[in-house]
């Protein structure tokens, strides 16, 4: 496929960077971490708020719903430039991903009028609660219950590993409505409002010392049935809409992304030292260094693959396990090879600000430990590679 921007596309592309350049919030760079504090979580809300205001957000959402109606290479343009000029992501990141293109896919007339615009705007933030005590690679196990009494179901169950679930004002639920049926066949999916009576909220800490998770109770929580997403019993389809969205994250943004990072470890090498001298000096860094430059570039081109996919009008498939294991594993390598490169001097990292590169690569080689955890293991990834993409046998 011809990759190169047309006339319009590169006079998109160039109004978008100056407008991204002149605009974007100046943050810490927190890799793919979510933002907990309060200044933070303000700082971007208001972000999102501009970037829907000036046309940037939704670009290829139907207009009607609130969206721009253009085309996804424009979107892939933007979000390529937002990662050029290393803008941090809006607050609504899990609505942006997952919750609007399900509900778009999945939702009724109502649902998509009600839900999707809110989304964009940032008027309502979204968390996933998928995963559970017990059900997490095996989430078809989910015991979260809803049981439907008249015009609403009444949910009992606990949720785990929340994101944003403590700023979210809408929850993606998986609950379990028939107790009898195959796992797979007994599970709906909801969308509950999170300031409904009956529903706890407590943070968790991860390694980083930050809470980006929570845990989540749900005591006799009533949700109307209007706010049922697809066919009673029949949420598990509706649920591999979302986590096919949610792994599809390798987009030609996230290359750029590595591409930054690779950028600052190169700087990094530059004035590290080794034995008394440049640290390039030594093959064993060159070779790191050529070896991320080979994987960022073979990023590329798995992204433009899906990206085509995209454009013709597919949905994110199984491909997106391959991505998801590249990136995250990627990620761990590159802050990993950070500490390395800053030797003794990495270990006096305290906190953000008080050491080398701000304590960057320490928050980053800390928190990228869960990046092959979230969206789905390494493990489940390659063993949805091996049976969906390569025709394997299942192994157990
Ligand atoms: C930072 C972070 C954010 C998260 N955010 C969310 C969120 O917003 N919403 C949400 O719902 N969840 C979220 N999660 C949860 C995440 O989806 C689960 O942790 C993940 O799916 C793994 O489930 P588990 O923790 O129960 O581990 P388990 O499923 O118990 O797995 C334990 C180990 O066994 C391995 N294993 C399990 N089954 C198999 C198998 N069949 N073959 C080979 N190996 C196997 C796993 O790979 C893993 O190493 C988040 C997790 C993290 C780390």
């Amino acid at each position: 496929m011809d990759l190169s921007d047309s006339r319009e596309e590169a006079e998109f592309r160039l109004k978008a960077r100056k407008w991204l350049e002149r605009n974007r919030p100046t943050m810490a760079d927190r890799g793919f971490a979510l933002p907990i504090d309060p200044e933070s979580i303000r700082t971007l809300r208001d972000w999102q708020r501009r970037l829907y205001d000036e046309g940037y957000l939704g670009i290829a959402w139907p207009a009607e719903y609130g969206g721009q109606g253009k085309t996804i290479i424009e979107s892939a343009i933007f979000n390529e430039e937002m990662a050029r000029v290393r803008a941090p992501a809006p607050l609504n990141e899990l609505g942006l991903s997952m919750g609007g293109p399900t509900i778009l896919e999945h939702g009724t007339e109502e649902q998509k009028q009600r839900f999707v615009k809110k989304i964009l705007t940032c008027e309502e933030v979204w968390c996933q609660g998928f995963s559970e005590p017990g059900s997490g690679s095996d989430l078809a196990a989910l015991g979260t219950r809803a049981t439907l009494q008249g015009d609403e179901f009444v949910v009992n169950g606990q949720k785990l590993w929340t994101s944003l679930g403590h700023i979210a004002d809408w929850c993606m639920l998986l609950v379990r409505t028939d107790q009898n049926a195959p796992k797979h066949r007994g599970i709906s999916y909801l969308l509950v409002d999170m300031h409904s009576p009956g529903i706890t909220v407590q943070p968790l800490k991860q390694m980083t010392g930050e809470a980006e998770f929570n845990q989540m109770f749900f005591e006799e929580v009533r949700v109307p049935r209007a706010n049922l997403l697809g066919p009673l019993n029949g949420g598990w389809g509706v649920a591999i809409t979302t986590l096919m969205n949610e792994r599809a994250t390798l987009s030609l943004a996230t290359v750029m992304r590595f591409r930054n990072t690779f950028e600052d470890l190169a700087e990094l090498a530059r004035h590290a030292l080794r034995s008394g001298a440049c640290s390039l000096r030594a093959a064993q860094v060159r070779q790191t260094l050529a070896q991320f430059y080979v994987d960022v570039e073979s990023m590329k081109y798995l992204a433009y693959r899906n990206f085509s996919r995209l454009k013709r009008g597919g949905t994110p498939g199984p491909e997106g396990s391959i991505s998801k294991v590249l990136w995250s594993e990627l990620n761990q390598r590159m802050n990993e090879f950070a500490l390395e490169l800053q030797g003794p001097r990495a270990v006096l990292a305290v906190g953000p600000g008080e050491t080398v590169d701000a304590g960057r690569w320490q928050y980053g080689w800390l928190r990228s430990r869960g990046n092959t955890i979230e969206e789905g293991t390494s493990e489940i990834q390659r063993g949805i590679i091996a049976e969906r993409l390569l025709g394997l046998p299942k192994g157990y």
